[in-house]
């Protein structure tokens, strides 16, 4: 459940706890709770506001170490496509849509002065998500094959701290849409990443000879997936 808190947004997630626990999470310093589920809402409250100068303090040292400058989906704004940055343009034209020319990905909008950063922000996930797609469901079967491992199924979300996950109950796996900004090998390590899941559970000796074994590079791949741009 997401409030507001003396002017800062947290997320709270009520658990099955006896303390309440407050983190300040890269990349961009967002604020979660883990509350125990009967905990008073004013009892949240106030443990956000004594800890307030903490936080701020955390959320500028998370800031200087990650340089997160928010899109505006403005003309000329650099944007990335599989590992490439390209120029947006903003265009006029009949109805939303977004396409790549070169290396410009070009916006065209029904009404660029009523479309605003959320509706931009919205239209490009969009159009990651339907690229991220296409080159999952040529990539995933094929790193399948080659490992032998499988998962049930897999969708694609955006997620704000993870690049993939694997629910090891069911074999199912989701991909950030944000990858269709990394390199394609950033795809495939994920996807390795959260098929080797569905196998091993943890990051312990097993799961990383699986990685070895079908990514010897894994690890710079890794660093790479995830340095700032
Ligand atoms: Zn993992």
């Amino acid at each position: 459940m997401k409030k507001v808190i003396d002017g800062l947004p947290v997320m709270v997630n009520r658990k099955r706890i006896k303390n309440m626990y407050l983190y300040v999470k890269p990349p961009d310093g967002h604020l979660e709770i883990s509350a125990p589920v009967r905990m008073p809402d004013a009892r949240i409250t106030e443990f956000v506001r004594t800890r307030k100068e903490w936080i701020l303090k955390n959320q500028e040292k998370i800031a200087s170490r990650n340089p997160v400058r928010e899109p505006g989906f403005d003309e000329g704004e650099i944007h990335y496509l599989w590992g490439k940055p390209h120029k947006l343009r903003i265009v006029h034209g009949r109805r939303n849509f977004v396409k790549q020319v070169g290396r410009e990905i070009i916006m065209v909008l029904k009404d660029p002065e009523r479309a605003d950063t959320e509706v931009r922000r919205k239209m490009m996930n969009e159009w990651y998500r339907g690229l991220l797609k296409e080159r999952i469901t040529e990539r995933l079967p094929e790193i399948e094959k080659i490992t032998g491992l499988r998962c049930s199924s897999w969708q694609v979300k955006n997620m704000k701290s993870r690049w993939g996950t694997c629910n090891t109950v069911t074999d199912k796996i989701w991909l950030n849409l944000q990858l269709a900004r990394k390199d394609r090998i950033c795809l495939d390590y994920v996807i390795l990443h959260e098929l080797a899941h569905t196998k091993v559970r943890n990051h312990g000796r097993e799961f990383k000879n699986l990685m070895d074994l079908y990514m010897p590079q894994w690890r710079e791949v890794r660093k790479h997936l995830n340095r700032a741009a």
